[in-house]
């Protein structure tokens, strides 16, 4: 019997099967997620009344199925990672002060401001459905701080066990770049609309996640992703007219601060 040969065939089904796995995951419209296509911007917030990017808007996403929720995250001054849009919360700039100092202010609703491991570990809790869309914000004290940033959060991510549930995306192609080095195989959208379905494919980013403008203005930019097989996201539509239009173009994912009604037109809509 030739070893050799055999050895060499369980070596190269066991490629296969990483290159296979790893793929799975960079595209990751997988069937186990909730099968409709609404990310939860900043999560589901403004129905309720909840604060953008609280621990209650993430629930409330999760609670009501959407396949993603959407939220920020930056770094301070002492190097935790948080939950906040702006670049600012209560009037201190983030990553010129430490957690403790900014911990002071509470959200609107009485939470503490979240750090990225509660608020990973509040959206992995009980959750199945629902994807955790982990926008990386940009440093403004520089590049590598921003990559420093990518990664410490790709750390995390992996320490929890969230990466099969996690889908990043950044305005800074830097970022999404530094994310794929500590995760090869990490599912990444490019947010700033300025590059190419075929660019990004080449770059190995997973989606194309722009403002629904950008695709109006490039329309064959839809048909270019669909080819490359990327995913399609847009980004904020709250109104009806965009929601049709996308839905109608065969989007994957679309991020609104109304899930609620994006929801019940798609359930509408499959009927
Ligand atoms: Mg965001």
């Amino acid at each position: 019997m030739n070893y050799r040969r055999i050895n060499i065939f369980f070596l190269s089904a066991g490629v296969s099967l990483l290159i296979s796995c790893t793929t799975a995951r960079k595209n990751s419209i997988s069937k186990k997620f909730a099968a409709n296509p609404v990310v939860a911007h900043r999560g589901a917030f403004k129905k309720n009344g909840f604060p953008e990017n609280s621990v209650a808007s993430l629930k409330e996403a999760i609670r009501l199925k959407c396949t993603g929720s959407e939220f920020d995250v930056r770094m301070t001054a002492d190097d935790s990672l948080i939950i906040n849009h702006d670049p600012n919360f209560n009037k201190l700039e983030i990553e010129k002060t430490t957690y403790a100092e900014l911990s002071q202010y509470k959200l609107p609703n009485g939470e503490k401001l979240p750090t990225l491991r509660e608020y990973l570990l509040a959206g992995i809790a009980g959750n199945k459905l629902t994807r955790l869309v982990l926008e990386i914000k940009p440093s403004g004290l520089g590049k590598e701080r921003g990559k420093l940033i990518a990664a410490r959060s790709v750390a995390l991510v992996k320490e929890l066990n969230a990466a099969p549930m996690t889908v990043y995306i950044s305005f800074d192609y830097d970022i999404l770049k530094k994310v794929m080095e500590a995760d090869p195989g990490a599912s990444t959208q490019y947010l700033n609309g300025e590059r190419s379905p075929e660019q990004l494919k080449a770059d190995g980013i997973a989606g194309a996640d722009y403002h629904f403008s950008v695709f109006k203005k490039n329309p064959g930019w839809i048909e270019e992703a669909k080819k490359y097989k990327l995913i399609l996201n847009a980004w904020t539509v709250n109104d009806t007219e965009a929601m049709d239009w996308l839905l109608k173009s065969g989007f994957d994912f679309i991020t609104t601060n109304e899930p609620e009604l994006l929801l019940k037109k798609t359930a509408s809509s499959a009927k």
